[in-house]
């Protein structure tokens, strides 16, 4: 049976005190110890509380005096984040409300597609008459200067493991671009540098995470009609809504679990998920969380009681419930079919904007591309120690260096690629194999590859402008972003038929001189290199159709508008 002693019941909650109470400076990062003292649980708040009118919470530069964190629930300090809502004719109605629930999100954290996704679908949504709100874990890596941005919005202890341990709960919110950031604020789960370290860390880090979101959500007083989460780390939010919080207001929220990665599930044993979520354990049978008999999978279970399951492409949604790409879930989500879609990822346009991006050697649109790219080209060149010649092609790679990602396939064409005309940029970083076979392919071939291991944004977006064709040859690709970036930046992919790279990138047809890039279809090195080859062909035999294609990706919506409407819409269908 579940156990019923951190189910908080309304009555304690002080409702009469909310109403007074002023918005205060507190402790910037007040972490507390678990504590032996009596446990309050405050993940619940009555349904009758009454809602006060509320001013937009704005980020203030001063950092909140160290004062000792309260061991007791505090009221809601504000009711209500979003700002005042002026009905405008041209938005579409009704307004919904969402909150986003993930692990990262750029600019603040970011370690891949995921971090892009958590920052622009937010925006773009915002601009569809969604008031969203983003929940995150305050990591100790964010910017001292995003940190110092940040402003204080209330503090409680959460029961959360099954021995009664509580934990204390900060909530600090900054709000930017009609986007609402609120940070789940504890030291002990957040101070690491890296969102993930490992496993045995990484579950209670995210069994917290998750039953913090939908508390401070409640401490918060704020229900929203959609609570979109975002792979395993959030993937626990159905399954505690639909259990621990089942009778809270915040119950009348439906979920959205979005799987960006499926081979990443937060698997782990049972007892170990069963004592850090103190889950009924009636969820842990193998319809729900549990996996192979012994395993707790934290993905698995959000899939099990979400309400729509989504994922980063049509052709991905279909993959992932075949044996090659399921792992392991593929007969779990053929069962759940019925809720599962896929709505392709876009990428921010302003951020990534030839014509206006302040990293670049030289900004450039459609009309002059063949010439900026060019001066781009020589610019990164030098840069990076390569031979200075504006007529080899460049051909990029920027990605997570893992298996996943089709290195493989590269490493064994990439003497084959260092031809004399062609040079070869990679920027990533990841397994140690990949690292050190680039690093030796660098200086085997000095001048002509550079292998540059790192994760650097300034360098990604110059990689991107100056090169003039992207590989993306993954054994499997959810969306892919970096063939959308590089179709924006005019710079061609080069892909693997499989995922996101199948839907977002045409291949090209010589007949009739159509398409966006070159792609191929099983997972060898050849059909790589044929790949390459055709590439290569056309830019060098052929650079007037070469030059209409880069117009033909420059001019590619690869924008959130029609994603973010699909989304608009699957919300509606949830809460019409
Ligand atoms: P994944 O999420 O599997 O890593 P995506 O293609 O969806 O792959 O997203 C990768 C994102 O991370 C892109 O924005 C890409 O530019 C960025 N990125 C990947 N590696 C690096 C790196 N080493 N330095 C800078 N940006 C990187």
């Amino acid at each position: 049976m579940p156990k019923k002693k951190l189910e908080p019941t309304p009555e304690e909650t002080p409702v009469e005190k909310e109403e007074s109470q002023q918005v205060e400076a507190k402790p910037a990062r007040a972490a507390k110890k678990p504590s032996t003292e009596k446990k309050t649980a405050v993940e619940k708040k009555p349904a009758a509380r009454k809602r006060t009118t509320v001013k937009e919470a704005v980020p203030i530069p001063e950092p909140a005096p160290a004062v000792e964190a309260p061991t007791v629930p505090e009221p809601v300090l504000v009711a209500e984040p979003a700002p005042a809502q002026v009905p405008a004719p041209d938005l579409p109605q009704p307004r919904r409300s969402v909150a986003f629930i993930g692990s990262e999100c750029y600019p603040f954290v970011k370690t891949g597609g995921l971090g892009d996704v958590m920052y622009a679908l937010p925006k773009a949504l915002a601009k569809l008459n969604c008031d969203v709100k983003v929940i995150l874990p305050r990591y100790r890596c964010i910017s001292q200067e995003r940190q110092d941005r940040m402003i204080y919005r209330g503090s409680f202890q959460m029961d959360l493991c099954a021995d009664g341990r509580s934990f204390y709960v900060g909530i600090m919110e900054y709000v930017w671009d009609g986007v609402v950031y609120d940070f789940i604020d504890n030291e002990e789960f957040f101070s690491y540098g890296n969102p993930y370290t490992n496993l045995v860390d990484d579950i209670p880090r995210f069994c917290y995470f998750d039953k913090a979101a939908l508390a401070a959500l409640n401490y918060m007083d704020w229900v929203p009609d959609i609570i979109h989460c975002h792979d395993w780390q959030a993937a626990l939010v159905p399954v505690y809504l639909r259990t621990l919080f089942a009778q809270t207001p915040l119950a009348g929220a439906k979920t959205v679990l979005t799987i960006h990665n499926l081979r990443f599930q937060g698997v782990y044993n049972i007892p170990t998920i069963q004592y850090w979520t103190n889950l009924p354990d009636y969820v842990f049978n193998k319809d729900a969380l549990t996996q192979n008999w012994i395993d707790a999978s934290m993905l698995k279970g959000g899939l099990t009681y979400c309400d729509r399951i989504t994922t980063v492409s049509a052709t991905y949604a279909g993959e992932i419930q075949t044996e090659f790409y399921g792992e392991g879930l593929d007969a779990h989500l053929r069962y759940h079919a019925g809720k599962l879609r896929g709505i392709v990822n876009g990428i921010d346009v302003d951020q990534w904007n030839t014509r206006t991006d302040k990293l670049l050697a030289f900004n450039y649109g459609a009309a002059d591309a063949s010439a900026q790219k060019r001066a781009n080209k020589l610019a990164l060149q030098e840069q990076l120690g390569l031979e200075q010649n504006g007529d080899k092609m460049v051909l990029g790679l920027i990605s997570r260096l893992t298996d996943q990602k089709g290195l493989d396939l590269v490493n064994a064409i990439l003497p084959a690629l260092a031809d004399g005309n062609t040079q070869v940029i990679v920027l990533g970083t990841g397994d140690g194999r990949y690292e050190e076979s680039f690093r030796q392919f660098e200086n085997s071939y000095k001048g002509t590859v550079c292998a540059y291991i790192a994760y650097d944004e300034t360098l990604a977006h110059r990689i991107y402008a100056g090169s003039d064709a992207l590989l993306v040859p993954s054994l499997f690709e959810p969306c892919g972003l970096t063939q959308l970036i590089a179709m924006r930046c005019g710079t061609v992919p080069i892909v693997r038929e499989t995922g996101g790279l199948k839907d977002t990138v045409q291949p090209y047809n010589q007949y009739t001189n159509e398409g966006n890039g070159f792609t191929f279809d099983r997972y060898e090195a050849g059909l790589l290199l044929d790949a390459v080859n055709r590439a290569k062909t056309l830019y060098f035999t052929d650079r007037p159709r070469w030059d209409q294609m880069v117009r033909r990706d420059m001019e590619k919506d690869v924008s959130w508008e029609s994603s973010a409407w699909q989304y608009r819409e699957l919300y509606l269908e949830l809460k019409p």
